[in-house]
């Protein structure tokens, strides 16, 4: 059996996405073999990214400022926003090159198996920027799952109105996955390829 500290260590790492059970305990055997002064410098990079990091209030982006780089950013066209489901989902995008508009994060995606309606998404937030921004087309940029298909339907008709364009990306993507798993050029075709929705 291993001391109470190094299992109680093992179980906090355990909790972390993509740590299973013997990682968790091989991460903790090395950290409590390594040097104090690495160990002090993980726990305290990982204590200074929880505080200097939020959400921005307008896009829910990841950023040490808010409002974001991203919202800020006169060159970026504020008539294209693309909707994507987590803040992670904004590196995709980013990484296909070609995208110059402005993000929106929804922060998951309608599934009222696992109870999440319309109003646990940022969508209120979404219309208060349709009302407060020159936004003329929303790309929605969600999975090509059920929810994802469902999120996009319901956006599409709560956020219709006169002027505005909303389409989805979708072509070539893998199907029932998420952005993260295509490539750039996947995703550039994707963003190319979009179908009006309304
Ligand atoms: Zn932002």
């Amino acid at each position: 059996m291993l001391p109470e500290p190094i299992t109680a260590l093992t179980a906090a790492l355990a909790k972390l996405p993509g740590v299973g059970p013997r990682s968790a305990e091989r991460i903790a055997l090395h950290l409590v073999q390594a040097e104090p002064a690495v160990v002090q410098q993980l726990a305290q990079s990982i204590l200074t990214a929880r505080e200097r990091i939020r959400f921005c209030e307008t896009c829910g982006a990841l950023t040490e400022k808010s409002p974001c780089a991203t919202c800020t950013d006169a060159r970026r066209d504020a008539a294209l926003v693309c909707v994507v489901e987590r803040a992670v989902d904004i590196l995709s995008v980013e990484k296909s090159g070609t995208f110059r508009g402005k993000f929106h994060v929804l922060g998951g995606k309608i599934s009222p198996l696992d109870g999440v309606e319309p109003d646990d998404l940022r969508i209120a937030e979404l219309e208060k920027r349709l009302a407060s921004e020159p936004i003329r087309e929303i790309i929605v940029a969600l999975g090509t799952d059920v929810e994802g298909d469902a999120t996009s339907s319901y956006l599409a008709k709560r956020l219709a109105r006169a002027g505005l364009k909303i389409s989805r990306i979708g072509f070539g993507l893998p199907a029932g996955s998420g952005l993260e798993f295509a490539d750039e050029l996947t995703l550039n075709r994707a963003l190319e390829g979009r179908r009006e929705m309304i």
